[in-house]
C-alpha cells in the first residue's frame, strides 16, 4: 500500500484542472483511507461520451477514461485513457459539469461495487508497471479483468481494458444496453434536465432533518419528497440515497 501522504500529492492534477467555485464536483478536502476496494464507472457525456473507470488505492481514486465503455465480452479490447487520480469523494459523484469547464457535461454513476488485485499486491505499483489484474464485483461488471499500458499518444497513456473468459464473460455485451445509474435509476438526459436533484450540489451538504426523513421512509419506490425547500422527484427508491458514512454529495470528470 501507498503511504498515506502520498494521496493529497496525487490530487495536484486533479485540483489544477478544475475551479470548484464553478463545477460541482468534489474539492477533495477528506482524509483518504488507504484500504477501501471500492470501483466506480460513470457514464459521462462531456465533448465526446465516454466511461470514467475507476479503482479505489492508495487513497485515491486511478481513473482511465474508456470511450466504449467496459465490456463483458472476452472477445474485446477497449481502449483506456490513463487520465488523473480523483478524490474519494468522487466515488458516487452524479451530476452536471457546467460547459466551459473541464469535462463539461452530465455524468451518472453507471456500476459500483469492489475490486480485487489477483496479480501482485500493490494496486499503485502494478499500475506504474503498466499491468494490473484484478476481480470486479459489481452491479453490471463481474469477473476477471485486465488494465494493461500500450503506448503513448498527444502526451496521454493509452491502456486496454479487458475482460478474461470466464464464467462472466457474454459476447456482444454492450455498456450503452444499460443507460440508468445504478444509484438513482436516471439516465443521464434525466441527470441534465434536473441537476438540482442530484446530490452534488455545490452548497454545503446537510443531511436531511428528521421530519424530512420520516417523509423519505414513507414513500414507496418513488415520490415527491420535500428536502431543504425543494420538491425532489424521486424514483428508484430502492437504491442507496445516503450512505452510511453521511459524507455528503459528490460530484463529476474530464476528457
Ligand atoms: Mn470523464
Amino acid at each position: 500500500m501507498a503511504p498515506r501522504s502520498k494521496a493529497p500529492e496525487r490530487l495536484q492534477r486533479y485540483k489544477a484542472k478544475r475551479d470548484f467555485a464553478k463545477t460541482p464536483e468534489p474539492a477533495g478536502g477528506q482524509a483518504p483511507e488507504e484500504t477501501g476496494n471500492r470501483f466506480v464507472v460513470q457514464r459521462h457525456r462531456a465533448r465526446a461520451l465516454h466511461y470514467d473507470f475507476r479503482l479505489e488505492a492508495g487513497g485515491v481514486l486511478l481513473s482511465w477514461a474508456v470511450p466504449k465503455g467496459p465490456t463483458l465480452d472476452s472477445n474485446a479490447k477497449r481502449l483506456a485513457v490513463h487520465v488523473e487520480d480523483h478524490p474519494l469523494e468522487y466515488f458516487d459523484f452524479e451530476g452536471v459539469i457546467p460547459g466551459g469547464q473541464y469535462g463539461g457535461g452530465d455524468v451518472i454513476v453507471w456500476d459500483w461495487g469492489t475490486w480485487t488485485i489477483t496479480d501482485g499486491t500493490d494496486p499503485i505499483e502494478a499500475t506504474e508497471k503498466g499491468d494490473l489484474h484484478f476481480d470486479l464485483d459489481g452491479e453490471r461488471l463481474h469477473g476477471h479483468f485486465a488494465l494493461v499500458r500500450r503506448g503513448a499518444r498527444g502526451g496521454k497513456e493509452q491502456w486496454l481494458l479487458l475482460h478474461k473468459k470466464d464464467e462472466h464473460a457474454v459476447d456482444g455485451w454492450d455498456a450503452e444496453d444499460y443507460p440508468s445509474s445504478v444509484k438513482t435509476g436516471r439516465t443521464n438526459d434525466e441527470v441534465k434536465a434536473a441537476p438540482a436533484a442530484s446530490w452534488s450540489g455545490s452548497d454545503n451538504w446537510a443531511a436531511p432533518n428528521s421530519e424530512e426523513s420520516a417523509a423519505l421512509e414513507g414513500l414507496g419506490k418513488k415520490g415527491s419528497w420535500g428536502f431543504r425547500g425543494r420538491e425532489l422527484q424521486l424514483t428508484n427508491l430502492d437504491k442507496v440515497l445516503f450512505p452510511a458514512d453521511s459524507s455528503g454529495p459528490r460530484s463529476p470528470s474530464e476528457i
